[in-house]
């Protein structure tokens, strides 16, 4: 398939009058996926001095297309007002870089990467994964929107261009001779507004034999483990793995394998190539995944009928546990300010009534506050100095790490609180 007829399908599919779009197919969107309110944008941390400003509610009401199975919300902010000045730097978490070290040691002896190949990642952030490429001495490109985010990068080494990804930028690099033998795109998909323009610019940067490595979030980990906080402004598209071999397939890219990982609570990482290439089967992998999802109910509207109601529930025994903890005269902490928090604390109306405060290794974060519940940043020193009796962990997907490097909470009694799925206490 080439570029013209990718186009021309994806034009016809689009009716031209619809209120609400499908991001990928066109069609309106009608039915209800779940609706988490009002809330700030969350990669946004006030400092005290902005609180008089005000801050501005979007709504997180997400959707689900009855044509194409997509997840979505609407897209209610531009991408460059998100992205321009972007707090999260990849590098702070030690389990991620070392799932991105394996990563690349993985890719580097399957496809043979050596001096004369390149490899191209889109939302290349700090350099935290390319950097192993570079120091195996193979040429890497960055592709990096946030100019704070791609500094840090090109401080360390790795090549990076201040730009938004895209089917232009792509063909510009292709007539540069730039396109590469591995391009790859790590928790970038959700937050593409532009989902054809993106994907089709992610076939034209492939060489003829290049393969496309893609993670993300996985819907059918979001459902199944109830993890509806990482529904945000910033991640505009849920996927599940027949959706998404669906939009491959629209764009002349074959998903030939795929890969579960426990990261973010359960992703994603699919394979894919041109449709042209012959040199990949289609796994076994992608067929038992896709008959998983279409047993879960994701191949028709009706899988997506319950969601709301498990929402609900984790944040009333959310709330209880806190009042409780609170009329009992505990103290309560966070750890972490991850995005994520955002959600889970506007849509649940927590404050520093019920969380006094939270701690984050990032300084950028130090200082300034969660966006809409005004919960203070500290650093983390601050646990071992006010000794309080719950710490709730926000970044729950990391909890395992969190409670070995807190473990001395224990000390003093202190327990761990995880939100999700449902209120557990260690
Ligand atoms: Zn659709």
């Amino acid at each position: 398939m080439n570029t013209m007829s990718t186009e021309t399908q994806i034009k016809e599919m689009q009716p031209t009058t619809v209120a609400r779009p499908c991001r990928f197919c066109g069609a309106g969107l009608r039915q209800t996926f779940v609706d988490l309110g009002m809330s700030p944008l969350c990669e946004t941390y006030p400092l005290e001095a902005d609180f008089q400003r005000g801050e501005v509610y979007y709504p997180l009401h997400v959707y689900v297309c009855e044509d194409c199975f997509l997840v979505q919300l609407e897209e209610y902010e531009s991408p460059e007002s998100i992205f321009s000045d972007y707090a999260y730097f990849s590098s702070y978490s030690d389990s991620w870089l070392k799932h991105c070290e394996n990563y690349c040691e993985k890719m580097t002896s399957r496809l043979g990467l050596k001096q004369d190949t390149f490899v191209v990642e889109v939302a290349s952030n700090d350099g935290y994964l390319l950097q192993y490429f570079v120091r195996q001495g193979i040429p890497v490109l960055g592709i990096e929107p946030a100019a704070n985010v791609a500094k840090v990068a090109v401080e360390k080494g790795v090549p990076s261009l201040v730009e938004f990804f895209g089917a232009e930028l792509a063909a510009k690099l292709a007539a540069d001779g730039r396109c590469a033998d591995l391009v790859l795109g790590n928790n970038v998909l959700a937050q593409v507004p532009d989902l054809n323009d993106f994907v089709e610019g992610l076939k034209i940067l492939l060489k003829p034999a290049g393969v496309l490595t893609l993670e993300f979030p996985h819907l059918l980990r979001l459902i199944e483990h109830n993890e509806f906080d990482t529904i945000y402004h910033e991640h505009f598209s849920y996927f599940s793995l027949l959706t998404t071999v669906r939009i491959m397939e629209a764009h002349g890219l074959k998903v030939f394998e795929v890969e579960e990982l426990s990261t973010h609570g359960g992703s994603l990482r699919v394979y894919a190539c041109r449709v042209e290439d012959q040199a990949h089967e289609i796994q076994p992998s992608v067929r038992q995944l896709i008959a998983e999802e279409e047993k879960a109910g994701l191949g028709s509207p009706d899988g997506y009928m319950n969601f709301t109601r498990k929402v609900k529930e984790t944040k009333w025994a959310l709330l209880e546990f806190l009042i409780k903890a609170a009329r009992e005269g505990k103290t309560v902490a966070g750890y972490g300010a991850p995005g994520k928090s955002a959600t889970l604390l506007n849509y649940s109306g927590i404050g520093p009534d019920l969380i006094e405060y939270t701690v984050d290794r990032s300084t950028y974060k130090q200082g300034r506050y969660l966006p809409g519940s005004h919960i203070p940043i500290y650093h983390p020193d601050r646990i071992q100095d006010t000794k309080p009796d719950y710490v709730v962990i926000l970044p729950w997907n990391l909890k395992d790490e969190i409670i070995q490097q807190l473990h001395f909470i224990k000390q003093w009694g202190g327990r761990f609180v995880v939100p999700i799925p449902t209120v557990a206490i260690y």
